[in-house]
């Protein structure tokens, strides 16, 4: 099937969405799902298969979001499906250890070196959370930099605002944080490595940790500058503060070991997250030995989960991450170049209908951002025609290719698109943006 015999019949979706919104707020359990940033009605989804998504109403179109990051096997990935029935009949859950945690915690550990010892949670949020707290139990200092558009998950201090210039401190940017827990982050501008060292230099001996996304995925896709990484790192280990990297969206994505394996980078505390859980809900946090020896029941940092390392995720996670492991030069050098040319295809199709578009890309995670660039920092993207990109996202679904509903959220490809799909997404291009 081809975009253009996709049919824009909405009407399951529209009466389950109208129905969804007697019980949720907007219709939805996470934000994002509503479209608002985009216009336009989400459909419902009933299945999906390899890069293809299908619809309440049988529409189909190809999937450029990949569940926020991780299928990136593609949908009902068979070793994946097997792996999580087989778990299902032994019980979904014990509440008791079992080997299968220490059977995904030795691959996750192989591919990051610099994850010692680790933990399962449930979420990329409770992932960050709890290595924040980790790293204020290893350093017994308060403060965490942030940086302007990077997300950490929903926990009360990182839902915090970019604040303006280096020695000021954050401001709730979510309704029911208090100012008292905004405060103890600072936000500053990504890629600007002397905002870090004056905001060191004004909190000497207060700064617990630097914690990153080391490529930006959530105000789009922004790559590190040259040197950015290994700055905050050294920088880091100068102060006394430990360097965090949330690896919840790039671990598994921008290389089998991540951004650290990509860039270099050996940080003190990784968070993981999305493909690590192979769909099903799973965070990590891990790091060095002797600061992980510090979480409750060897040390005195409480953390817990009735649901970690749950079965039937540890199944999900372990298929996943062991085809990764196994087919890893395949898989990446196939993921690399589909993404390179939907993404180079895409671009060039808004040049010669004359649409200013900055493509941002690392490996098989990108934007399109609707503005002529650069973009290296979040104030740079947010100068993006959000309408614009409104449009085009509109036109596209309706031509079957589902993007991620934001500006500001990376897309990915899996190993389920083809040339097949790739083409017929360049084709659906020229046609939006014609239209748009
Ligand atoms: C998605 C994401 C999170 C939050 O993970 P959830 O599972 O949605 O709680 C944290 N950090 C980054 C970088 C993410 O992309």
């Amino acid at each position: 099937m081809t975009p253009e015999s996709v049919a824009s019949v909405r009407s399951r979706s529209q009466a389950l969405q109208k129905r969804a919104e007697r019980f949720f707020p907007g219709g939805v359990n996470s934000p994002v799902r509503a479209f608002r940033a985009v216009g336009g009605e989400p459909p419902f989804i009933e299945r999906a298969e390899g890069a293809w998504l299908i619809d309440a109403d049988g529409n189909r179109y190809i999937d450029y979001f990949g569940s926020w990051g991780p299928m990136i096997l593609g949908h009902a990935f068979p070793p994946v499906v097997e792996a999580i029935e087989r778990a299902a009949r032994y019980s979904a859950s014990f509440g008791a250890s079992t080997a299968a945690e220490a059977d995904l915690a030795e691959r996750i550990a192989v591919c990051y070196p610099a994850v010692e010892k680790m933990r399962f949670v449930s979420s990329g949020t409770e992932a960050t959370m709890s290595a924040i707290r980790l790293a204020r139990a290893a350093t017994g200092r308060k403060i965490v930099i942030k940086f302007e558009g990077c997300y950490h998950g929903h926990a009360d201090g990182l839902l915090v605002k970019a604040g303006s210039g280096v020695a000021t401190f954050g401001i709730p940017g979510s309704a029911g944080v208090p100012e008292e827990i905004a405060h103890l982050t600072l936000a500053l501008p990504y890629n600007d490595l002397s905002a870090v060292e004056a905001a060191f230099d004004a909190h000497r001996d207060e700064i617990a940790a630097v914690i990153l996304e080391p490529v930006v995925g959530n105000a789009g896709c922004i790559p590190p500058a040259p040197g950015y990484l290994a700055g905050l790192r050294a920088l880091t280990a100068n102060r006394g503060a430990l360097l965090i990297v949330d690896e919840v969206m790039t671990g598994f994505r921008v290389a089998l070991g991540g951004a650290c394996e990509l860039y270099g980078l050996v940080p003190d505390l990784v968070t993981l997250g999305k493909i690590v859980g192979g769909g099903l809900p799973v965070g990590v946090f891990g790091g060095k030995r002797q600061l992980m020896d510090l979480v409750s029941p060897a040390g005195p940092m409480y953390q817990a989960g009735t649901l970690s390392g749950n079965p039937l995720a540890m199944a999900a996670g372990l298929a996943t991450v062991g085809h990764l492991q196994e087919h890893a030069a395949e898989v990446y050098a196939r993921l690399e170049a589909a993404a390179k040319a939907v993404t180079e295809g895409v671009a060039q199709e808004a040049a010669r209908a004359g649409v200013a578009v900055t493509l941002n890309r690392v490996g098989s995670m990108w934007t399109w951002f609707f503005t002529p660039g650069p973009v290296t920092n979040y104030e740079q993207a947010v100068k993006s025609d959000t309408a614009a990109f409104g449009r085009f996202h509109r036109a596209m679904l309706h031509r079957g290719v589902w993007l991620p509903p934001s500006q500001f959220e990376a897309a990915f490809i899996s190993a389920a698109h083809g040339d097949a799909e790739v083409q017929a997404t360049v084709a659906a291009a020229r046609a939006a943006f014609r239209t748009a």
